[in-house]
């Protein structure tokens, strides 16, 4: 069994795409098709608005975005939304939310009134509505709610907007300070004068935490570039700073002067440079901190840490129950305009067995780094320790983890292979593809 273990771990390493996606090979998921209602029964939960609007389209781009700036687009798509989240709440009782996120695309890429609007919208989400007799959920202990930005999009009126209905946590995507880079990857450049000001002014609008979105592994990124945007990050400190390994799953290779070993020394990089900045982590992570908090909004962090169910709104947005996800129409497309309207609010549902939620549970918590066994006994509906028994094992006589009461850490020897440590957790289908692949 061990050998087989080992078999499959080299296999995961070798394949560039084995990294928090889950799953890899998706046309095997379609038997798991279902009319069924995922989100039934679910009362604690979490949310999120997806924005499919950007004012550039990255090259690198994983999510489902589309050209902002048609307005009658854009209008269209706001009143699908409303309608889709009206009838979710007419129909699902809610009686405790974890966090609420907005995201994209570029929320911000709205005009001011779509962006007012979609703000009023998330927050009736908390509000309830006694005529209909839906009761407002209680709010989590942590729940913080938060709105992604673009330095490109924002403007004064946006960040009072931002301010006045209670947005406390904002994010923005900076990636790097390479004017160059960014825009051989088709993307706005924002100079630091611009930056700190508008982070000024978010502050001064009632906004505690601003967390910026960086990325290493790029194609041309060197170490000089990595070190030139952590100097622009130690004048902006921001309070959180989230760092993404840039992901080539949906391109067709990854540049061959990228590998393992380059984005491994960037994360070591960014790694050290932020712990001397003050900023909190643990290996492994990709969010830093300077507050005491885990780094991420409360929607992220119930998702990676317990596996919390969430609703996800608009076009490609994924939804979580106790009995599988769901995907929202259009996911991963990239094109210039949204070619079916008519087409949000529609999803495909997925009844997944219990290992095919807990691997995606185990990937998505790679993100940071840990996972908990309690977490998955839950979702496997039975011991995890058992179950994963030779896995945890292999892990453990390798130092690739630790295991200290549920928590099992990515130690810094076993982050190298992060990817591959996901794998071993994956079901036996996709462990069995995975292996075939190789095979050729
Ligand atoms: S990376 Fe962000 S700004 Fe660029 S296309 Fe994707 S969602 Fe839009």
């Amino acid at each position: 069994m061990k050998e087989k273990i080992e078999e499959l771990f080299r296999a995961a390493d070798r394949n560039p795409k084995c990294n928090t996606a889950y799953p890899i090979f998706k046309k095997k998921f379609q038997r798991y098709e279902a009319d069924c209602d995922i989100m039934e029964g679910v009362s604690e939960l979490s949310y999120y608005i997806h924005i499919p609007f950007c004012s550039h389209l990255c090259n690198f781009c994983e999510y489902t975005r589309f050209q902002a700036g048609d307005k009658s687009q854009e209008d269209r798509y706001l009143e699908l939304l409303t309608a889709q989240i009206r009838e979710f709440t007419a129909t699902h009782p809610v009686s405790k939310v974890y966090g609420l996120d907005i995201g994209g695309g570029t929320p911000s890429a709205l005009d001011e009134t779509n962006f007012e609007k979609i703000l009023k919208l998330a927050n009736s989400l908390l509000e309830g509505d006694p005529d209909k007799g839906i009761t407002a959920p209680a709010p989590a202990e942590d729940f913080e709610k938060s709105i992604e930005i673009s330095f490109t999009t924002i403007n004064e009126e946006k960040i009072s907007l931002i301010g006045a209905y209670g947005f406390k946590r904002v994010s923005a995507g900076i990636q790097s300070m390479s004017r160059s880079l960014l825009e051989k990857q088709g993307r706005a450049y924002n100079g630091i004068q611009e930056i700190a000001a508008y982070m000024k002014a978010l502050y001064a609008a009632g906004v505690e935490k601003i967390n910026l979105d960086l990325m290493y592994g790029m194609p041309d990124q060197g170490e000089d570039e990595i070190n030139g945007t952590l100097d622009v990050i130690e004048m902006l400190k921001p309070q959180q700073v989230t760092i993404y390994e840039m992901r080539y799953n949906r391109m067709k290779s990854k540049p061959e002067n990228v590998d393992r070993e380059l984005q491994y020394d960037q994360y070591c990089t960014l790694y050290q440079r932020l712990l001397q900045m003050g900023y909190k982590s643990r290996f492994g992570k990709n969010t830093f901190t300077l507050c005491e908090d885990h780094g991420v909004s409360s929607y992220i962090w119930h998702r990676m840490d317990q596996g919390i169910p969430y609703k996800g709104f608009g076009i490609s947005a994924q939804s979580m129950g106790s009995i599988g996800i769901s995907y929202g129409s259009l996911k991963n497309t990239d094109l210039k305009d949204i070619p079916e309207m008519s087409a949000i609010g529609t999803s495909s549902n997925y009844r997944l067995p219990p290992e095919e939620m807990a691997a995606k549970y185990v990937s998505i918590a790679m993100y940071s780094g840990c996972f908990r066994l309690d977490a998955l006994s839950r979702i496997l509906g039975r011991d995890s320790r058992e179950y994963f028994a030779e896995e945890l094992a292999y892990l453990l006589s390798q130092e690739y983890i630790t295991i200290h009461d549920n928590y099992v850490t990515v130690t810094e020897k076993g982050f190298r292979f992060y990817g591959a440590i996901a794998a071993l957790f994956w079901s036996d289908t996709q462990k069995a593809l995975l292996l075939q692949q190789e095979k050729g």
